[in-house]
């Protein structure tokens, strides 16, 4: 599937919109990890992913570590495929990024392992899920808590009575992370 056939079919759709999601996604993933606070993106990533964040971390927390991405930033993201899988559309991305990889002891905040001396780069391959009928008319956008209208531009986190929901009705929510 071409990026102008999906646009057809979802006219919601831009790529240097979704791209600049995609960063934005990753980047707070990291970020979350390293201040051990998963609950900001739990609603932008698929529950088998948010739980494997939540092994890592539990991992760390084991070791009294903390796992640093110093200087980290996005130097390219590109999709890579595009593909119709009833009921979602799944899009792939290349993403490469550059940061330093190491740890630190939680306790002392002393460098324990990992080069912390210059940044590496990686290559992932994110993948997005986005509901088909995600945009159509009829599909209310209601807070599963209290059944306030969301925001298309939400948190995650309802305003009037603060449930945290899934995006995953109506938006775009990354299920898979390979390095
Ligand atoms: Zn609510």
């Amino acid at each position: 599937m071409t990026i102008q056939e999906l646009i057809q079919k979802d006219n919601t759709f831009s790529e240097s919109g979704f791209l600049a999601k995609v960063d934005n996604t990753y980047i707070m993933i990291l970020t979350s990890i390293m201040t051990e606070n998963l609950k900001r993106v739990d609603h932008k990533v698929g529950n088998e992913l948010y739980q494997q964040l939540t092994e890592k971390l539990n991992k760390l927390q084991s070791q009294n570590e903390i796992q640093m991405y110093d200087e980290l930033n996005v130097k390219d993201s590109s999709i890579i495929s595009i593909e119709d899988k009833d009921p979602y559309y799944e899009i792939k991305v290349n993403l490469i990024s550059r940061y330093m990889d190491y740890k630190i002891d939680k306790t002392t905040r002393e460098y324990k392992s990992g080069n912390n001396q210059s940044r590496i780069e990686k290559s992932h391959i994110l993948t997005f899920r986005k509901k088909k009928n995600a945009n159509r008319e009829g599909i209310s956008r209601k807070c599963p808590g209290c059944g306030a209208s969301i925001n298309a531009n939400s948190t995650g986190i309802c305003q009037y009575c603060g449930t945290i929901y899934n995006t995953e009705d109506y938006d775009w929510v990354l299920q898979d992370m390979k390095t």
